[in-house]
């Protein structure tokens, strides 16, 4: 995705401790043509998984998931990073996460009733840096005894690692950019 790669070139910044800012037009303010294009990307290549629902975390994977959701026809569920009033005492899938950004632990939490084992579940996120909120909601796939059909991210750090570890355990990891180098303010993507 070429026009993504450029979209980092000109308007995303680097900033101390390996942190890509994209608040211009991927987290804060979201760029909603931007986000067709990437939506459309990510159901060209997983259409033919019978993708049933997708799964992203709050907040900023939702603007993408719901994007990508229209194409798919499904609904979007997200995991909440704690327990909030409104959820009652329902149900719920959870798993640990150490947050890259936030540098603390969060639980994420899913309410049972919305994966069932009869879903086909794509997980959508923005970032992959270390692979925790995806091992995460691997692992809510798992508990819900779902089938996961795969994982798209917006931009991927492959210089941290975790893209490639999740390739090697077979899962089909679509990436719109990967970054393969991030210094001294520069951002080298991989070809
Ligand atoms: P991971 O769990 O893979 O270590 O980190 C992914 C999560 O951390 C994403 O949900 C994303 O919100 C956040 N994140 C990780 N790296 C970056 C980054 O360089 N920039 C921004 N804006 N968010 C990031």
């Amino acid at each position: 995705m070429k026009y993504l790669e450029q979209m980092i070139l000109s308007k995303g910044k680097v900033l101390p401790g390996n942190i890509l800012k994209v608040d211009s037009f991927l987290n804060t303010q979201i760029d909603i043509e931007l986000m067709k294009e990437l939506g459309k990307d990510i159901y060209a290549h997983f259409k033919d998984c019978g993708v049933t629902k997708i799964l992203t975390v709050e907040a900023s994977g939702i603007g993408i998931a719901c994007i990508t959701a229209q194409f798919f026809n499904c609904n979007v569920v997200f995991a909440k990073k704690s327990r909030t009033k409104n959820m009652g005492d329902c149900g719920v899938y959870s798993a640990d996460c150490y947050s890259f950004t936030h540098k603390n632990m969060n639980t994420l939490i899913v309410n049972n009733e919305f994966i069932s084992p009869s879903d086909t579940v794509l997980i959508i996120d923005d970032f992959l840096a270390n692979g925790e909120a995806c091992k995460a909601l691997m692992s809510i796939v798992s508990q819900a005894k779902a089938k996961l059909a795969g994982i798209a991210i917006e931009i991927e750090k492959g210089f941290q690692g975790a893209g490639d570890e999740l390739r090697k355990q077979g899962v089909d990891l679509y990436s719109l950019a990967v970054i393969d180098k991030m210094e001294d303010g520069k951002i080298v993507f991989r070809s």
